[in-house]
């Protein structure tokens, strides 16, 4: 099995029609705030700081939305990964409860700015189905379900007969609906709030690998090959991509997703699977997603990373799992094959740290970072440009340490490719 290479047969990129214009830096210049990641966090922060009147300028090592931004499933969630009882435990009552009542309202924040720019990113808002693929997972669900309703989400839990009819798939025991939530298609809303971005008057260069960061007498200098970029504040958003920079890198444990793509299904198929164009991911250890894009084409996707030697073992499980999920699509064939790296924290809660003066990052959202991203970019940049930290999401630290990483790495990787695996063995 050939390795599937970065974004060469990354279905996002073949059908976006935004486009955005970022020439590498090639001069010197002095700006009020420096963006280092290209991004969710990082755009959302440029759009939001120059919408707010700071000059801004944004560095990015490949192009725009290179990294997970690019890659994603393209579920606009509501919340973190975590149920809010876990989040509190974490975080505090009053924390906690902070950030869970913003995140709640993260679709609405991401769709907004969809509309308000004309970001063509097939945006369709009609929920998400977290479906249950075991009783235990079922069992999961029903506590998810009321930690939510009681923070007021308009949350429902569905039997096993509705999740089909929704789903176009008997494989569950039940589902949990989240009307708040929807799917975009992810490149091409980064690439929609860049140009947004630009067009308030933030400078956005690509092609422009960060590859020191100073700080001297009140100013930081972020150098690149073809210039300096020198400004009062710092923002860090590089997040599970982090590259070329020894300095100021963010602590997480990677984990692999990759996903695959059918051709545009049949209109008579497309009537009886996910009709109501919900996106899905279902309960269990190692997860996998479901949706369908604007031309009706199936995208299925699971942990693993295609870009090693077993990957094929991945690769023959999710045509498998097509078929089990949908008996009349297993025929299909997968035309697109990509995959990306997600930044998990232990505590799967994100992280905002302090680099060092007047300087913040942010990472770690743990596979939910559309929603959290750009709100997590939009507190930053206020937060520097006001100089109240009272405006971030949840308190900035001076740092984090994962212990482990190579090891947690490995065993995620592992567990998804022996997962896989066995299910060949027994049949799906
Ligand atoms: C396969 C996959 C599926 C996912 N599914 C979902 C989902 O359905 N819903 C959801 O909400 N979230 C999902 N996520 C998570 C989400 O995509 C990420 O949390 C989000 O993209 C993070 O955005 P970011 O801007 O922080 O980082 P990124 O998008 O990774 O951007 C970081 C950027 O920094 C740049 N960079 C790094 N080092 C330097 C340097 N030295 N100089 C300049 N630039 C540099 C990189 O090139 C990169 O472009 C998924 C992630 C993956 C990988």
């Amino acid at each position: 099995m050939a390795k599937v290479s970065e974004n060469d047969s990354n279905l996002w990129h073949k059908t976006c029609f935004e486009q955005v214009s970022a020439p590498p830096l090639d001069l010197d210049t002095a700006v009020d705030l420096v963006i280092v990641g290209g991004g969710f966090t990082g755009l959302s922060a440029a759009l939001h700081a120059a919408e707010a009147g700071a000059s801004v300028c944004l560095l990015e090592a490949q192009e725009i939305g290179f990294g997970g931004s690019g890659r994603n499933v393209g579920l606009a969630n509501a919340g973190l990964w975590l149920p809010p009882d876990d989040i509190r435990a974490h975080l505090g009552q009053q924390a906690g409860d902070r950030l869970i009542a913003l995140l709640a309202g993260a679709p609405a924040y991401v769709y907004d700015l969809i509309a308000r720019y004309d970001i063509a990113c097939e945006p369709v808002r009609n929920g998400t189905l977290h479906c249950a693929h075991s009783a235990a997972g079922l069992a999961d669900l029903r506590k998810r379900h009321a930690q939510l309703a009681a923070t007021g989400a308009p949350v429902a839990l569905l039997s096993a007969g509705e999740t089909a009819k929704r789903t176009g798939s008997d494989a569950f025991h039940g589902a949990l609906f989240d009307p708040r939530a929807g799917t975009i298609q992810p490149l091409g809303y980064v690439r929609g709030v860049a140009r947004a971005a630009q067009a308030a008057g933030a400078r956005i260069h690509g092609n422009s690998s960060v590859v020191e960061l100073s700080h001297q007498n009140g100013t930081w200098s972020a150098r690149t090959q073809g210039g300096t970029v020198r400004a009062r504040a710092l923002i860090q958003a590089t997040n599970a991509y982090h590259q070329g920079l020894n300095t100021q890198v963010p602590a997480y444990v990677p984990v692999h997703y990759f996903q695959y793509a059918t051709a545009p299904l049949p209109d008579k198929l497309r009537a009886t699977i996910l009709p109501g164009g919900e996106g899905c991911w279902d309960t269990a250890l190692v997860m996998s997603s479901f949706r369908m894009d604007a031309a009706g084409r199936m995208i299925i996707g699971a942990m693993g990373d295609l870009g090693h030697a077993a990957s094929g073992i991945h690769t023959a499980w999710v045509r498998r799992k097509l078929a089990q999920l949908f008996p009349v699509l297993a025929d299909q064939p997968l035309q697109m094959g990509w995959h990306g790296r997600i930044a998990m924290t232990s505590d799967h809660i994100p992280k905002i740290t302090r680099p060092g003066p007047n300087a913040l990052a942010a990472h770690g959202y743990s596979g939910r970072g559309i929603g959290p991203g750009t709100l997590f970019g939009k507190g930053m940049a206020e937060a520097l440009i006001s100089g109240d930290e009272g405006k971030l999401p949840l308190a900035a630290i001076g740092g984090h340490a994962e212990r482990m990483t190579g090891l947690q790495q490995a065993y995620f990787e592992t567990g998804a490719t022996l997962m896989h695996l066995i299910k060949a063995r027994i049949g799906y």
